[in-house]
């Protein structure tokens, strides 16, 4: 047996059907990503009447964009088509008699669900394949019948005969799948009962006050009958495309499929820059430009926002953005462009309005850019009072200069708080670009510092007062371990930004200062402390008792200090201490006051039951500034 005939048949009949299905897009205004899509399928056309069935869609096309609102948006439509032809031409006639079959591809049949009228295809698994083929689609897929018995169906797919009133049926299901409206018309059924329909043009309001905003024109108002009931359900003109074929689209129906029409598109066709991350460098200006296809006669309204504000005066197609009057960092520039078609004229959900945002950063190649790339301590283990040398390495990456700025030590928890224990500061007068300085900054620890872990953080220009491109770098921390300390009698400053032996306050301005106790061995049950102010210096200062001098000269501030003790401005001076040996006290000097300027000290004496005078503290130092 020569089996060779037989294989060339079956490739004869492979290279033919490969030809097909053939996908065509006959309508291409752009891209799928911004169009509305549509997609037709033939049936029941032969592989040689593949031209009727080109010449059917362009009539059902011709019609649709004479109609509104496909008329005035035809550019926002892109139509595939996929041919796939049939053995047989035409479709099922199962109730005729004789009845006629007919080999076709989705295997379309009359009388589809006992309805002489329905005309709907049976394979629906080949004209779901056949549809996927197309560039895209939304909504429902419509198909052509190539028969000339009026009918048509419309279910997962919308389909019609090719006959004279083709077009008027598969816009009408358009107004189905795109426009998601209910049929008008008010048969078979009698009295509606049920609750508010969702679809835009029927409503159970015999007013119609669906659709109020329409009343009055064109014939809009509210007519009883509509949804296949005859009462109880009312549409919003006498005739509509929706309920009777042969009339248009009543403007409750233009509308709708209007807005749906319009969430779909994206009318932004172009934007420049391309991508919505844009980088701008102070000081070029960037321009921003987009393009639509918004209808000219709908009068697209334009605005451009940045970081969300309107831009007055700006509603052309293009904006300037000039880096030198904004801050460094991100924002946003936003442009949008409204369609103010008189085809709607209620829009809550914004439809017809189309946004682009472009999220912009705004950086200073010139600018300094400090960093601490590294730090350390001479001690890691310490006490209260330790004397350490901490060093620290900043360097200037450039391009720009920087200075006079502030390196400042704190010692505290982990993570850095103004509560922090000051350890001052060491200016940086300049620091030119790809430089570094090393300082070396030798303080003692305060004498209230806990036995726990500490960090040091050194912080390079904490107050901003070099514009750098990255201002979140400047810092870094040096691990201590704290340990218990010996006994002491001391008294420091444990105030925010204040160093704890030397601080200065202005007449002018005023302040605050908490002078602190600090007395871990004394008996917090049996000892009082009283601290006492001098402007005279510390020596020779008071000799208390045999072998106890307070290191202050008695003048009229430490008379000050006694007349006004625990008062406003001398607030706990005299106190008890708290169960960790610390007295906490405040100072607060009032604004313009006339004191002189110089420095001043404080010094604490603590007084016990068995002996009056226990103990006295070092000296801190007050500066009174102008
Ligand atoms: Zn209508």
């Amino acid at each position: 047996m020569n089996l060779a005939p037989a294989f060339t048949a079956l490739a004869l009949a492979a290279t033919a059907t490969a030809q097909f299905p053939v996908v065509t897009t006959v309508l291409n205004n752009g891209t799928t990503q911004t169009r509305y899509d549509m997609v037709i399928l033939g049936d029941g056309y032969q592989a040689s009447q593949q031209a009727q069935f080109n010449a059917d869609v362009n009539t059902f096309l011709a019609a649709l964009f004479q109609k509104q609102p496909y008329q005035t948006f035809a550019a926002y439509y892109n139509v595939h088509t996929v041919f796939r032809p049939s053995v047989d031409s035409g479709a099922d006639r199962p109730d005729e008699t004789p009845a006629v079959f007919k080999n076709t591809v989705y295997d379309a049949t009359y009388n589809y669900g006992g309805t002489d009228r329905c005309l709907y295809i049976q394979n629906t698994s080949q004209a779901l394949a056949d549809a996927a083929l197309a560039p895209a689609t939304e909504g429902r897929v419509l198909v052509m019948v190539n028969d000339t018995r009026y009918g048509g169906c419309a279910a997962t797919f919308a389909v019609s005969y090719n006959g004279a009133q083709m077009a008027e049926v598969q816009t009408h299901e358009l107004g189905h799948s795109l426009g998601q409206l209910a049929d008008e018309y008010d048969y078979p059924y009698q009295t509606y009962t049920g609750g508010e329909p969702s679809a835009a043009n029927i409503t159970t309001s015999p007013t119609g006050a669906k659709w109020a905003v329409w009343h009055g024109t064109d014939g809009i108002s509210a007519f009883q009958g509509a949804g296949y009931y005859l009462q109880g359900l009312y549409r919003p003109k006498v005739n509509c495309l929706m309920r009777v074929l042969g009339t248009t689209l009543c403007r409750v129906c233009q509308e709708n499929i209007t807005k749906i029409t319009n969430s779909i598109v994206d009318v932004i066709a172009t934007t420049s820059p391309a991508s919505t991350a844009v980088a701008v460098a102070v000081p070029t200006p960037q321009t921003f430009s987009f393009t639509h296809f918004v209808p000219a006669g709908n009068l697209p309204l334009i605005s451009w926002k940045f970081d969300g504000v309107v831009v007055p005066g700006a509603t052309g197609t293009s904006w300037t953005l000039d880096p030198t009057t904004t801050t460094l960092g991100a924002h946003t520039v936003t442009a949008s462009v409204r369609d103010q078609s008189l085809l709607v004229r209620s829009d809550p959900s914004n439809v017809m309005t189309e946004t682009h945002t472009w999220n912009v950063t705004v950086g200073n190649p010139n600018l300094a850019q400090l960093r601490v790339p590294s730090a350390s301590s001479n001690l890691v283990f310490v006490q209260p009072g330790s004397t350490v040398t901490l060093t620290a390495t900043v360097t200037n990456d450039g391009p720009g200069t920087a200075g006079p700025f502030a390196v400042e030590f704190f010692v505290g928890g982990g993570i850095w708080a103004p509560t922090h224990s000051y350890l001052g500061s060491v200016t940086v007068p300049t620091l030119a670009a790809s430089q570094s300085t090393t300082i070396n900054h030798t303080v003692q620890l305060p004498w209230s510092l806990p036995a726990v872990i500490q960090w040091v953080h050194v912080v390079a220009d904490r107050v901003d007062a070099v514009d750098e491109s990255n201002e979140t770098d400047n810092a870094r921390t040096v691990v201590l371990v704290g340990q218990t300390g010996g006994c002491v009698t001391k008294l420091e400053y444990t105030t925010p930004f204040v160093r704890s032996d030397q601080a200065t306050l202005s007449l002018a301005a005023g302040g605050t200062l908490h002078p602190t106790v600090v007395a871990p061995c004394l008996d917090p049950a049996t000892t009082l402390y009283l601290i006492a102010w001098t402007g005279s210096g510390t020596a020779p200062g008071l000799l208390l008792a045999p072998g106890v001098t307070l290191p202050l000269n008695f003048d009229a501030l430490t008379q000050l200090g006694l007349d006004g003790l625990n008062g406003a401005v001398f607030g706990n001076f005299l106190g008890v201490l708290d169960a960790q040996g610390l007295g906490h006290a405040t100072f607060t000097l009032p604004p313009s006051t006339a004191l002189p300027v110089g420095p001043t000290h404080f010094a604490a004496l603590l007084l016990g039951q068995s002996q009056l005078f226990t103990a006295t503290t070092n000296p801190v130092a007050l500066t009174l500034l102008p």
